[in-house]
């Protein structure tokens, strides 16, 4: 099997990663879910022209000369309903928010204005028709689509949903992802240290990605490298709808995660990606006819689970969520065979679960966002592989400056801790050189920055 782009592969998993089925969530649980409903507003807002200002609300014609004296007929608070007509030479007291009474046309606010004697005011200053005035519906109007199917829920969208009284809504459900560690070299968090053994890392460091993204996963632990252990795991893991299994995919005489899924039921898609870090990467796909509740699922998984911690995350969360969504798992499984060194394993997370994920879950942004930045130094490159160099970003005057975090080995994983952004090295590069201007995909915890970044 020759080895796939880094795209040739996305694409490939895009074909069998699709969109989940539709659940409903109060509004309160829904943010960074994705709406699989269009939502109309269900009345104008506002519902009248009302005042956008503390104010008087009167009419221009009055304003010939200034200062005009005019007398306050009413006063109307957020929430009022005026009763009486603004007649020439006279005004209503108004308040922000409140509607606009008969007759005026115009609202001034209050620091243009003076209280004079007899509930008399002294207008200062001009303004021209509908100064201040919102128009009925400039916000929304009855019936129109505010926000489309696809639409990420963030909190301005939650004040549009709360705005149109939408406190129930349809979004497409999160797939279920099961994570397992290989190796009997690895270490779980509850084993003692011991000097010859390598903490299983991984399975955290996914877990934590996983939850980047709304995803609660499965932590199904640690299987040793012995086909008839790894089998029952994976059988496990081929419950939910993705299972991540890293290390043990490659191609060491100890490497029998493929072959075993393989006689699970599962179609290998691929297994080679030419990227660095990051090959080899297996994925497949597992098609099921029968039917498995999600509560079954659940219960297993709660029963897998080595750490207590996550049993008893996962044994509270059967009662709750989970009992809610779809039927679970979906009709094609996903497996992705991840690199069992953890900056591999954490790359090719990003570049290919990821988007497959958000692909499920209906997003219409797939992919890390990319900004420009120019090089702190020169990158060597081999042409053959698309490289996927780890980065901090500095802010320079409006730009970005991308310095490496450090050595680039792919078991080096504070390197990835400490960066904002991975570098893309093209893979016919022969090398970048410092000063150059390169695409940098930014990851999470990039969305803040030390200083406050613009001038009043
Ligand atoms: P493998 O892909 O199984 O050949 O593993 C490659 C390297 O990654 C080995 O040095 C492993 O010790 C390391 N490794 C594998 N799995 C994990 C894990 N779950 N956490 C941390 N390191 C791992
Ligand atoms: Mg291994």
């Amino acid at each position: 099997m020759e080895h796939l782009s880094v795209a040739q592969a996305q694409q490939c998993i895009f074909q069998y990663a699709n969109k989940l089925g539709i659940e409903t969530v109060g509004l309160e649980q829904s943010l960074g879910r994705v709406l699989a409903m269009d939502v109309r507003a269900n009345r104008d807002q506002p519902p009248y022209d009302v005042s956008a200002m503390d104010g008087y609300a009167l009419r221009n014609a009055d304003l010939a000369q200034i200062p005009a004296t005019l007398v306050v007929i009413e006063d109307i608070k957020a929430g009022d309903m005026p009763v009486k007509t603004v007649g020439a030479g006279q005004c209503a007291r108004i308040m922000t928010g409140a509607p606009v009474p008969q007759g005026a046309d115009a609202v001034i606010r209050v620091e243009d204005t003076e209280i004079a004697p007899d509930d008399h005011v002294q207008i200062n200053r001009t303004v021209k028709h509908g100064n201040d005035i919102r128009r009925l519906g400039e916000n929304m109007r009855n019936g129109e689509v505010v926000l489309a199917a696809g639409t990420e829920i963030t909190p301005g969208v939650i004040g549009i949903l709360a705005t149109v009284k939408c406190a129930q809504l349809q979004v497409y459900c999160r797939p279920r992802v099961a994570i397992l560690s290989t190796g009997n070299e690895l270490e779980g968090m509850d084993e003692p240290v011991d000097p010859n053994k390598i903490p299983d890392s991984n399975s955290y460091a996914l877990m934590a990605q996983l939850q980047a993204l709304g995803i609660a996963p499965a932590m199904l632990g640690i299987a040793r490298d012995d086909p008839a252990e790894l089998a029952e795991h994976l059988q496990r893991g081929l419950e939910f709808d993705v299972l991540l299994v890293s290390g043990g995919s490659s191609v060491g005489v100890h490497d029998y995660v493929r072959p075993t899924i393989e006689a699970l039921g599962v179609q290998m898609k691929f297994w080679r990606v030419a990227m660095k870090p990051g090959h080899p990467l297996a994925f497949g796909v597992l098609q099921r006819s029968r039917d498995i509740t999600s509560k079954a699922v659940e219960v297993d998984a709660v029963q897998g689970a080595r750490n207590t911690a996550t049993k008893a995350y996962l044994a509270d969360r059967q009662g709750s969520e989970y009992r809610a969504t779809q039927q679970c798992p979906t009709s094609t499984g996903l497996f992705f065979g991840l690199p069992g060194n953890p900056v591999s394993s954490m790359v090719c997370f990003e570049e290919f679960v990821a988007p497959a994920l958000r692909r499920m879950m209906g997003h219409a942004r797939l992919y890390r966002r990319t900004v420009q930045a120019r090089l702190g130094h020169d990158v060597k490159h081999k042409p053959g592989r698309t490289e996927f160099v780890r980065v901090m970003l500095k802010n320079e005057q409006g730009s970005y400056l991308a310095s490496s975090t450090g050595t680039q080995s792919s078991g080096v994983s504070l390197s990835m801790a400490r960066a904002d952004g991975l570098v893309v090295v093209p893979a016919e590069s022969i090398g970048m050189t410092k000063g150059e201007r390169v695409t940098v995909q930014l990851l999470d915890g990039t969305v803040f920055q030390d200083d406050v970044g613009f001038n009043e």
